[in-house]
């Protein structure tokens, strides 16, 4: 009888969770690899940074996702190196995990164009903890301006700037207007919410770019009504201690999110093979790496081509239906069956601008106002959580949002962060 294969997995994101499941009941050994215990629920991430939701509503455990099944482990590590010859991934303490098959669905990382301080003063959105650092940001900077009573030293405090126009941007900037408009700022006593700026910055022309043009306009016709100044043709060319530079001028405040650019995990490097500008692996059609068909890259990971020769968008879909694909392919190959190509099957973009505020394109069909946020919602409550709780969450996402009530405003660490915003205390009552 042959031995057991045995598929690593590298990642719990859209992608890796996706070849584990499909994989269920293949007679294979299954080890699946992630530096975090979570999958984590990335498209609301910027809902957790502006008080809707708690972390614990959009990251789950991935043991709870994939229970226990026979053969298949989870392991918490960080995977540093790939040897292709030797055939196994080394873990950041050490641990060697031979493959006979390897999966790579690592994601992405925010992209700063080689400027390494610019993390440090303009956190992306990518992890639980990025989201946290975001809101607690924002709360801590009300509460600076709640104790100053000349308009202009508060002004930094109140001001937001949302770097990067693609749908995170949009999303972000969206939801800063409403709470600037509503709620939150209702419980501060100083200042009038008229007071707030919000500032969406776009190097290009255009925002949402990768969408009909139409619709970008109308979002950012929105976000224009919602009281968000859209910077279009506005590279950022410098982003030190609380404030961000373009050619025009500086803006001071220490709200700066970063939302521009992704870069592939570096990790990729170790495979030695092509990789395209934003670090993404060139995979074959069958998303295994032209020169080792037992090594496969999905999702933000690969850059594999459309019939029309553009590269697949950086989306949760893609990376499922990739997922998918790699998962039922191993399991025919195992029993002998030949390989398919993959394609993606395209169910359309969206993004949502504000509260019943959104614009979608379904597959030729554009919609945008209160359907499209209805979609949205749908789409992403439904269709990509995809897990037992997603009601449970639903519903507390549907509370938070419909009653304009964020929860979810607690400070914590409030000694470590005291020291950290603009020196602004001259003024107070
Ligand atoms: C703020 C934000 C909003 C988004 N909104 C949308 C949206 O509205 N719609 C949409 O379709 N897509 C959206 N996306 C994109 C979507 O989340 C990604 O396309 C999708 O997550 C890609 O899946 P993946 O499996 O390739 O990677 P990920 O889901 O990023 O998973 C990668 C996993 O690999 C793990 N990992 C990475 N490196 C290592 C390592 N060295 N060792 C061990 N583990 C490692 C990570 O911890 C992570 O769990 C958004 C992304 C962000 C950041």
């Amino acid at each position: 009888m042959a031995d057991r294969k045995h598929v690593v997995i590298v990642g719990g994101g859209f992608g890796g969770i996706s070849v584990a499941k499909k994989l269920k009941g293949a007679d294979v050994d299954i080890t699946l690899i992630d530096r975090n215990n979570h999958h984590l629920f990335q498209p609301l991430l910027y809902q957790v940074a502006t008080a809707a939701l708690s972390p614990g509503d959009i990251a789950t455990p991935i043991r709870a996702i994939l229970g226990q099944r026979k053969g298949l482990q989870v392991l918490l590590g960080t995977v540093t190196g790939i040897n292709r010859d030797q055939r196994f991934v080394e873990l950041k303490k050490g641990q060697k995990i031979s493959f006979d098959y390897l999966v790579l669905a690592p994601g992405a990382k925010y992209n700063y164009f080689g400027n390494d301080d610019w993390p440090n003063h303009a956190p992306g959105l990518k992890s639980i903890g990025d989201a946290l650092q975001v809101r607690e940001r924002i709360l801590l900077s009300l509460e600076e301006a709640e104790q100053l009573k000349d308009p202009k030293l508060r002004e930094p405090y109140l001001t937001y700037v949302v770097i990067g126009g693609g749908p995170t941007g949009v999303e972000m900037a969206g939801a800063i207007a409403e709470i600037a408009k509503r709620n939150m700022m209702r419980d501060y006593s100083t200042f009038s919410r008229n007071e707030t700026r919000i500032f969406l910055v776009e190097a290009a022309p255009r925002i949402l770019n990768g969408y009909p043009e139409s619709l970008a306009e109308k979002a950012r016709n929105t976000l224009e009504k919602m009281g968000v100044r859209v910077l279009l043709n506005t590279p950022v060319t410098d982003i030190g201690e609380n404030k961000v530079t373009f050619s025009e001028g500086t803006i001071q405040t220490p709200n700066i999110i970063w939302a521009a650019g992704v870069a592939a995990s570096p990790l990729l490097s170790a495979l030695n093979t092509e990789q395209d500008r934003s670090g993404r692996v060139v995979v074959t059609d069958d998303l295994s790496l032209s020169d080792d068909d037992h090594i496969f890259v999905i999702g933000d990971a690969a850059h594999k081509e459309d019939s029309d020769g553009n590269p697949l968008p950086a989306l949760a879909p893609v990376a499922m239906q990739q997922g998918d694909f790699v998962g039922k392919l191993i399991k025919r190959e195992l029993k002998g069956k030949e390989r398919k190509t993959f394609s993606f099957t395209d169910k359309g973009t969206m993004a949502t601008v504000g509260r019943a505020k959104a614009v979608a394109d379904i597959r030729g069909f554009k919609f945008s106002g209160l359907f499209a946020w209805l979609l949205w919602s749908i789409v992403h409550i439904f269709f990509l959580i995809g897990f037992r709780n997603r009601f449970r969450v639903f519903v507390e996402w549907m509370w938070h949002y419909l009653t304009f009530n964020r929860g979810v405003r607690l400070i914590t660490d409030r000694q470590s962060n005291e020291e950290e915003l603009i020196g602004g205390q001259e003024e107070k009552h």
